[in-house]
C-alpha cells in the first residue's frame, strides 16, 4: 500500500523525544524521509542507526539560527529538498506565577517556543517554494488557548505560535504553502519532569511509565500519547489536509470543553 508521505521531505524538530519522536516514526512508516533535529545527540543518533537511510539527524538547538539552517540544508543535501516542517521543539519551566518572573529564563522559553519556530519557517520557505509549496505544522498547546493549563511564560508563548501560525498561513498560503497549529492536551512526555525540574533520565522514565499505564498516575491523571499527536501531523502533512490552512486541531481527549470522561 502507498505510504501517505511517499516521496516526501521532513524536518522534525523535538525530533528525540516525546511527540517529536512519535511523529518521526508515524512519518517514516508513511514513507517521508526525515531530517530529525534535537539537541539530545545519543538518541538524535540512535534514530539513524534505527530508521538507517529514512533518517537523518542534525543537532540543531532551535535558539540558534545557524544551526537552523544547517538542518534546512541538511534536508536538501541528503534528501533533495524539503516539504514539511514539524517545529515541535519544546521545553516548559517553573515559572507559574507573575510574581517568580525571571527575566532571563523567560527570554529562554521565548527563544525555544517561538522565535525558533519562527526561523525555522524563515528558513523552510524558500526550499518549500523550489518544491512548488509546502506545509508547516508549529507544535502550540491548550494552555496557549486557555488559561490554566500552564506555566505563564510557556502558554503566553504558545498563544503566540498560534496567532504567528496564522499571520504565516496569510502570508503563505497564496504560495502554496500551508501553515497550521496542533494543540496537544496532556500528552505522556517527558516534559512534564522536565519541567518540574527532575533529571532527564528521570523524566524519561517518569514518561514511559504514564505511557505504559495507559496515561492514568500522578500528576498526570489522564495523558493521551505521543502516536496521537503524530496522527493530526499526519493528517496537516499529508494530501489529506491539502485545503487546510491558518487554523489549528485541538488534540486534548476533550478536557478544554470540560469532558469529564477525559480524565
Ligand atoms: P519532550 O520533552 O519529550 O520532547 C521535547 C524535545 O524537544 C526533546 O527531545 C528536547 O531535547 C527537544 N528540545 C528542547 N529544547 C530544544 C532546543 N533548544 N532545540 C532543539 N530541541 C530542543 O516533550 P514533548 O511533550 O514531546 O514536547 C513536544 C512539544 O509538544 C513541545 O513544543 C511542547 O511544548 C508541546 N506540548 C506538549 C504537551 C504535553 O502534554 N506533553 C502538551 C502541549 C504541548
Amino acid at each position: 500500500m502507498a505510504g501517505r508521505l511517499d516521496g516526501k521531505v521532513a524536518v522534525i524538530t523535538g525530533a528525540a523525544s516525546g511527540i517529536g519522536l512519535g511523529t518521526v516514526e508515524l512519518f517514516v512508516a508513511e514513507g517521508c524521509r526525515v531530517v530529525a533535529a534535537d539537541i539530545q545527540d545519543e538518541k538524535g543518533r540512535a534514530l539513524e542507526q534505527r530508521f538507517g537511510q529514512a533518517v537523518r539527524y542534525a543537532r540543531c538547538d532551535v535558539t540558534d539560527e545557524a544551526q537552523i539552517a544547517a538542518a534546512m540544508a541538511l534536508a536538501k543535501s541528503e534528501f533533495g529538498g524539503l516539504d514539511i516542517l514539524f517545529n515541535n521543539a519544546g521545553i516548559s519551566d517553573g515559572m507559574r506565577q507573575i510574581v517568580e518572573i525571571e527575566a532571563e529564563r523567560w527570554d529562554w522559553i521565548y527563544s525555544v517556543l517561538v522565535r525558533g519556530p519562527a526561523l525555522g519557517m524563515k528558513h523552510a520557505v524558500p526550499l518549500m517554494l523550489e518544491r512548488g509549496g509546502g506545509a508547516i505544522i508549529n507544535t502550540a498547546s491548550i494552555a496557549g488557548m486557555q488559561a490554566g493549563w500552564g506555566p505563564i511564560a510557556y502558554s503566553s508563548a504558545k498563544a503566540a505560535v498560534l496567532h504567528m501560525s496564522k499571520v504565516a498561513a496569510a502570508q503563505l498560503s497564496p504560495q502554496k504553502i500551508r501553515v497550521n497549529a496542533i494543540c496537544p492536551g496532556l500528552i505522556a512526555t517527558s516534559i512534564f519532569g522536565a519541567s518540574m525540574g527532575l533529571p532527564r533520565e528521570v523524566a524519561d522514565q517518569m514518561a514511559a511509565r504514564v505511557a505504559e499505564m495507559g496515561g492514568t498516575v500522578q500528576p498526570i491523571p489522564k495523558a493521551g500519547l505521543p502516536s496521537d499527536i503524530a496522527e493530526a501531523a499526519l493528517y496537516l502533512a499529508s494530501d489529506a489536509g491539502a485545503f487546510v490552512s491558518g487554523t489549528h486541531i485541538v488534540v486534548d481527549g476533550g478536557i478544554t470543553v470540560g469532558s469529564r470522561h477525559a480524565w
